[in-house]
């Protein structure tokens, strides 16, 4: 019977069969070394003339790189194998050749990203994809612990709800129709029939900027929530990002290791969370030099600057009402910002999760939508919600691989996703 690497060093010693895909391999006349990797990890393994026989031997030194196979033999400690343990090969079995792997060490971004389909193969982006699961299982368990449901949006979609400029059109049969930019228009219409709601989903759009942090089809993790204003929203939001955090620091070590990310700095990031105001982060920033004009969205070098100050996400909130979407209210007690918010990464990540309370007033809705030059005729279903037994609900959207990219200490948000699309990369 097979196990895994891991199952392998968990056992420590005796007589084990393995499967798995050659990381490295080098050798002599006598002695032929194969680091051997599987979905749990890497292990040497040694296969000796004297042991196999020249026959067998002889299949060995044909070995490249990426070659899969099985492996019987005897698993030990030794101090200088690279994982503190060594097979010593009995007999092997080729399942599949392979040709000159053409991934070698010191290659460009550009051509790892041309070829992706194989570089997921390495440690990197296996650890990355690693976290990626726990940070997406973590949302789900955090809400499912509290009550809520796992709700499942349409992806093709009549409306924007983030701004037309980054829609993607899709001809649809006889018409047009867009890809999602976001689940909440659909996420708010439900809560009326279950009130506590998430979803997982991929969201789609067309950004015109190449910047480290945007890709055009991105993972959206969102809530929505019955009941609740902006105070609850937060405190939802901060206690979940420490979930993920702390989710990630438990199951994933040998992962940040790989990726060369200090745990014990993530071991501190705990709810609660700094807040301030757009107004009090102007003021932070004009007195470090930086001037910006109040009713200005923050860029990302003030998001970066303002970070300089935190060693935990930040939460940001009542941002000018007139730069907001569509649907965020204005706040009774000053008309001038928005009932919402931001959360900040630290260390340069950039926004991580965007929310707010839910505007009800369909008079403020028709008026800011027009300002946009919408018609608010095709919002018609979505005021609906507004005229039969509406309620204040709020919700808010994490971006999966803002997340993943802070918590990997990626250099670029296209390392947090398996095969990442752009305005410039849309193959393999
Ligand atoms: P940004 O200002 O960074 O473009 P946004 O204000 O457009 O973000 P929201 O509409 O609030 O973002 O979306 C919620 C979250 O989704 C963001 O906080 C971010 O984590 C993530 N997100 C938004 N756009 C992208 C994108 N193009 N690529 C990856 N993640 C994104
Ligand atoms: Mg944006």
């Amino acid at each position: 019977m097979f196990i895994s690497i891991k199952q392998a060093e968990e056992k420590k010693h005796g007589e084990i069969a393995i499967r798995g895909w050659v990381y490295r391999e080098r050798g002599s006349n006598k002695l032929k070394f194969i680091t051997l990797r599987d979905a749990t990890g890497i292990i040497q393994c040694v296969i000796e003339k004297d042991i196999v026989g020249e026959e067998l031997f002889k299949t060995a030194d044909k070995l490249q790189i990426e070659a899969s196979m099985e492996i019987h033999g005897t698993i030990k400690e030794d101090k200088r194998a690279p994982t503190g343990f060594e097979i010593s090969v009995n007999d092997f079995k080729v399942i599949g050749w392979s040709d000159t792997y053409p991934i070698s060490k010191d290659q460009s971004p550009e051509f790892l990203l041309d070829n992706r389909h194989l570089w997921l193969r390495s440690r990197k982006m296996a650890a990355v994809m690693k976290v990626r699961h726990t940070v997406l299982s973590a949302f789900r368990e955090f809400y499912n612990k509290h009550g809520f449901y796992e709700f499942s949006p349409p992806i093709l979609q009549p409306n924007q709800c983030e701004g037309g400029s980054t829609l993607f059109e899709v001809k649809y049969y006889q018409t047009k129709t867009f890809l999602t930019q976001s689940w909440q228009l659909y996420g708010e219409s439900s809560i009326f029939a279950l009130e506590k709601l998430y979803c997982i989903s991929p969201c789609f759009r067309a950004e015109k900027s190449k910047t480290s942090r945007h890709l055009s089809e991105f993972w959206m993790a969102e809530m929505e929530a019955a009941w609740i204003g902006l105070k609850e929203l937060t405190q939802s939001a901060e206690e979940c990002v420490s979930f993920i955090v702390k989710k990630v620091v438990e199951e994933n070590e040998e992962e940040l290791k790989v990726l060369g990310q200090d745990v014990e700095k993530l071991k501190k990031i705990k709810a609660p969370f700094p807040r301030l105001t757009y107004t009090e982060v102007l003021e932070r920033l004009a007195k470090k030099g930086d001037k910006v004009k109040w009713g200005k969205d923050l860029r990302t070098v003030e998001e970066d600057t303002i970070m300089e100050e935190f060693d935990k996400p930040l939460i940001v909130t009542h941002y000018p009402k007139e730069i907001m979407a569509f649907y965020k209210p204005k706040d009774p007690d000053d008309e001038k910002t928005a009932l919402c918010f931001d959360m900040l990464a630290p260390e340069g990540y950039g926004e991580i999760i965007g929310g707010s309370q839910r505007d009800t007033d369909i008079e403020e809705l028709t008026k800011a939508l027009k300002k946009m030059g919408e018609n608010p005729k095709h919002y018609d279903w979505y005021f609906d919600l507004r005229k039969y037994g509406s309620v204040p609900h709020s919700g808010y959207g994490l971006g999966i691989e803002r997340v993943v990219a802070w918590l990997c200490k990626l250099d670029n948000i296209k390392d947090a996703i398996p095969f990442p699309r752009t305005m410039l990369r849309w193959t393999p």
